[in-house]
């Protein structure tokens, strides 16, 4: 047997200082966390590499008095806590008395601090956990920690550490998180030199909250509040827009300190999912202001879970007043007219589509679907094409997307070909809703096709392919479109002649900065064809350097698609199956060309569990 070693205190401190101080981040938290617990209202965070080589936080709080700003590098010193008692009415983020210890004894620290009653501040150097020097200092009322060569002396910790920019990653997710705890705080975090983040502690959440996730994000969010007998709960949570595949932008706040709970997920992601069916994490950010005694915040070495005395309480709290909120929004829909085009707005995939067209390089038109002109006749070229039944009004499904053809391509090419497999399974077509989506079932669950979506994105496989291939099938206009250049868009018209001619126009130049378009791609439908060629040019010229080829081609396509496809059109059943059927065959049926879901489906258990016929 080994025999038993009373450790020395410094290395006690090391080891101690693995709970606290794992990497990077947990220095920078401990010391905002001091800073905060200081009421600071300007706390400054620099970072260099990562935080490996210095984090610098500097606050204008109270500071420390001259003659315990020794005492603070002690193991156990804390002007937070007397005694244990005093954990269970906790208010500050720090009391354990450990944090500085445990930095200073694995980095070189020098604190700088000076409170108000004082005209000097004092200034400490720490190797190692050694206090090498202290001296009398001039100083701004507050304190500044300089933290160098973190785990300098450990090195099996330093070989822990990730890459640079990982390691900052978790700072400056912590310090976001911080900056929207407490709004009234103004935060700002550099790395390398960088400003990365500026709240100006307005003392709104919302504010906060914009200068970390957006300007988009905070107009898509919906406020709660409730307030019960031993808790409130308010904060903001995002509407689908904002939801994502993971949970990285939600946070939880527990007396303002961010920690991590199932409970309290479970329960906003359960409001949520009673109104939104996407499978994917509401973006939440969540405050519970609750009595220290009801909670335990001493279960964790970094403090990041805590423990309720009640979670039962806290879920249904926190459930009912996130649903509350969407079912009052959502309510609104219904109710005034002024609420509902909000709510719409801030529900309605238009929404997605609208940023979309912000998007620098994309289309961009005021009319989102361009009228055709009525007047204008077209001729197809080849003969197999049959002419489009009826006016402008009918939906522009080519005639190749008939039943017959759907199934003789497939037959065609089933065989040898994997792409061309079925990637949908065989919907029986119940109907239309709202001339705008197409409702199927299959095996017990309902489909809903976004009809417009669906035909972007078979059209847009198609011409790309044709493009691919060289064999883009064209349109002869009957009228001839005369456009007329400015100087610029004549320049960049032939920059790109190729690439006219391979996406399917025929132009002639027809006298100065004058142009005649004689054939357009069959895939246009019935275009407005002076519009798009301008819009064409237009995103060219900002797409002219360092973009390929593919990429015009594509962002071309893009725009070609849409021009030719309108929403809110009456479909016949043959119409209907055609599409689905086009729809199954296409290399990626499940997304149009922006992105969004061309399909979504519901389980039967999940309308009977709306129905309340299970639990
Ligand atoms: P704890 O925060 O748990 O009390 P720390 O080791 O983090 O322990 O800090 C020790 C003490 O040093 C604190 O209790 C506080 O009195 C003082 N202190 C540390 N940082 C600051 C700061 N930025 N401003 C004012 N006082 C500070
Ligand atoms: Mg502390």
């Amino acid at each position: 047997m080994e025999r038993i070693n009373l450790l020395d205190e410094n290395t006690a401190n090391k080891i101690a200082a693995g709970e606290v101080v794992e990497r990077p981040f947990s220095v920078v938290k401990e010391l905002v966390e001091n800073s905060i617990d200081s009421n600071a209202t300007s706390i400054t965070i620099e970072i260099e590499e990562g935080g490996e080589k210095l984090i610098k936080v500097i606050d204008n709080g109270t500071g420390i008095f001259p003659e315990d700003v020794e005492k603070a590098f002690l193991p156990h010193a804390t002007s937070k806590i007397s005694d244990i008692d005093d954990i269970y009415r906790i208010q500050t983020m720090g009391f354990r008395g450990e944090a500085l210890a445990s930095i200073a004894s694995v980095s070189k620290v020098d604190m700088k601090s000076r409170t108000v009653d004082f005209d000097f501040g004092k200034n400490v150097t720490v190797d190692a956990g050694r206090i090498e020097k202290i001296e009398d200092i001039g100083a701004n009322i507050g304190t500044t920690v300089v933290v160098r060569e973190l785990f300098f002396n450990v090195p099996a910790r330093k070989k822990f550490l990730k890459s640079m920019s990982r390691e900052y990653s978790y700072i400056s997710d912590i310090i976001y998180r911080m900056a929207v705890a407490n709004p009234e705080i103004s935060f700002k975090l550099i790395h390398n030199d960088k400003i990365t983040l500026t709240t100006y502690g307005t003392g709104e959440v919302l504010d906060a909250i914009r200068s970390v996730y957006g300007k988009s994000a905070a107009e898509n969010l919906i406020k709660f509040e409730e307030h019960g007998d031993v808790a409130s709960v308010y904060g903001f949570i995002g509407n689908a827009e904002l939801a994502k595949g993971n949970r990285n932008s939600q946070s939880i706040f527990v007396n303002k300190r961010y920690i991590k709970n199932r409970t309290i997920t479970a329960a906003v992601e359960n409001a949520f999912k009673s109104f939104i069916t996407i499978n994917k994490h509401p973006f939440f950010v969540l405050f519970i202001n609750i009595y220290p005694e009801f909670i335990d915040v001493n279960v964790h070495p970094t403090k990041s879970e805590i423990k309720f005395r009640d979670e039962r309480e806290i879920y249904k709290l926190v459930f009912s007043s996130v649903h509350s909120a969407l079912r009052q929004s959502l309510m609104n829909i219904f109710m005034a007219d002024d609420d509902k085009a909000e709510v719409l707005k801030a529900f309605s995939p238009e929404q997605a589509e609208k940023e979309i067209v912000q998007l620098p390089l994309d289309f961009k038109t005021d009319n989102e679907y361009p009228t055709f002109q009525p007047r204008e006749v077209l001729r197809e070229r080849t003969e197999s094409i049959t002419p489009e039944p009826d006016d402008s009004l009918s939906f522009a499904v080519p005639p190749t997307w008939s039943v017959q053809e759907a199934q003789s391509s497939k037959k065609a090419e089933g065989a040898d070909n994997d792409a061309r497999a079925a990637k949908l399974p065989d919907l029986r077509v119940i109907g239309q809703f709202n001339k705008t989506y197409i409702l199927g079932e299959f095996d017990g669950e309902l489909y809903l096709i976004d009809q417009h979506a669906a035909h972007e994105k078979i059209l847009f496989e198609k011409y790309t392919d044709e493009i691919r291939k060289h064999k883009v099938i064209a349109q002869l206009l009957l009228t001839p479109a005369v456009v007329e250049l400015s100087n610029e868009e004549h320049i960049i018209y032939e920059e790109n002649i190729d690439l006219f001619r391979n996406l399917g126009f025929k132009i002639e130049v027809f006298g100065q900065n004058t142009v005649c378009i004689r054939e357009v791609p069959f895939i246009l439908g019935k275009p407005d064809v002076k519009n798009f060629f301008i819009n064409v040019l237009e995103n060219l010229r900002r797409m002219r350097s360092g973009n390929t080829v593919d990429v015009k081609f594509n962002t071309i396509a893009k725009m070609a698609c849409k021009s030719a496809v309108k929403a809110n059109d009456n479909l016949s059943d043959i119409e209907m199956k055609a599409l689905v059927e086009a729809l199954k065959y296409i290399d990626d049926p499940y997304t149009c060309p922006h992105g969004r879901p061309t399909i979504i489906k519901f389980g039967l258990n999940e309308l009977e569990k709306r129905f309340k016929r299970i639990q």
